[in-house]
């Protein structure tokens, strides 16, 4: 029999799993009780549950399957987690310290097969998806660190926006969503769980079909086909033709603001006609769109590409702002550590090799 990981069962998937063998439809919250609010790490801690039902669940599960490598924390709070999975695979989480709370950026995939030309993590492949377990297992484990601390630190806002693309893991990253929302665990609010996604068209109609309101961003990182295809090979699968529409399909199933993500390019995406098609582009629900400018953070595998100058950022945020699109400019966070999506884990593999 394979274990798995308790951390990838909803809370009404535990219930039924109870349930199915003769166990009392209340252990189920007893036992959420003991994983989500006293954060045990394993079953025989659970005080009030009987032997038989312990016996059970540690025959079908684990509930620590991560092993943390590396924590590494930067003068401004920001802390980045290096994690070995069961299987020896490497993945990273990091924990951002913001004036509205604690937000927890997670990884959803061993790898990436995006490809987006700049980024450190998009040069390893996808070799697995990450279950919902090793998802959860994310957040438990920085909460878990917070709470050895003792200053009653919680996490508070989820980006699902790590290494990987979400929408491609969907089924897992659902139940990550499902059990990380549950108000009889962690409760973390729908409104305050941002999914990434690169712009899976198809990917997108699904999630506006769900039924938890988290929110969502795109990363658009060009207001055109060309240039987007040549910073995203992905929009070669997902030209502008098939995500806008999926977009506006999603908007008008939510009604609800949309992040589009912009990472600033010296010199490639950040001149003032590229601000102008992009308002164009959004023009037709800019009610609901807000552009997050990203200054690039440069990593040693990409050196074609540059940051654009500050005063290049904020003219390309002048000239969406005139043409009535809301944007705000995402300074990094954690610049004295290894901070850049995927920068621990590429360094740490070429250590190894
Ligand atoms: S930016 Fe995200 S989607 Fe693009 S290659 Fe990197 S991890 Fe994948």
């Amino acid at each position: 029999m394979m274990k798995t990981s308790i951390y990838g069962l909803t809370f009404k998937e535990l219930t039924d799993w109870l349930v199915e063998r003769g166990e009392q439809k209340f252990r189920a919250e007893q036992v959420w009780d003991w994983l989500y609010k006293k954060r045990i790490t394993s079953f025989d801690q659970m005080k009030n549950v009987n032997k038989s039902c312990i016996t059970l669940l540690d025959e079908h599960f684990f509930i620590k399957t991560l092993t943390e490598e590396i924590v590494q924390e930067s003068s401004d709070g920001t802390m980045k987690f290096l994690f070995k999975l069961a299987d020896g695979n490497l993945i990273e989480t990091v924990l951002m310290r913001f004036n509205y709370g604690l937000s927890v950026c997670v990884t959803t995939q061993v790898g990436c097969n995006i490809g987006c030309s700049f980024c450190a993590s998009g040069l390893l492949t996808k070799s697995r998806d990450l279950t919902a377990g090793e998802i959860v297992e994310q957040i438990m484990h920085v909460q878990m660190h917070l709470d050895k601390r003792a200053k009653e630190e919680r996490v508070s806002h989820i980006v699902v926006i790590g290494i990987g693309e979400p929408l491609d893991n969907f089924d897992n990253v659902m139940n990550f969503l499902y059990v990380v929302n549950e108000d009889r665990g962690l409760n973390i609010g729908a409104r305050h769980i941002t999914v990434s996604t690169s712009g899976l068209a198809h990917k997108i109609y699904d999630f506006a079909d769900t039924d938890i309101q988290v929110n969502l961003a795109v990363s658009i990182h060009a207001p055109n086909n060309d240039l987007r295809t040549r910073i995203m090979k992905i929009n070669r699968a997902f030209p502008l033709e098939k995500l806008m529409p999926s977009i506006k399909y999603y908007l008008q199933k939510r009604n609800r603001r949309i992040t589009y993500e912009y990472i600033m390019l010296h010199d490639v995406n950040d001149k003032e006609e590229h601000a102008r098609e992009l308002s164009t582009l959004l023009a037709d629900h800019r009610h609901l769109a807000y552009v997050n400018l990203i200054p690039y953070n440069s990593v040693d595998e990409h050196d074609q590409y540059r940051r654009s100058e500050t005063a290049t950022i904020q003219k390309f945020h002048e000239t969406l702002k005139k043409r009535g699109i809301a944007s705000g400019v995402r300074w990094e966070q954690g610049a004295d550590i290894d901070a850049a999506c995927g920068q621990l884990r590429s360094k740490q593999m070429k250590k190894a090799e």
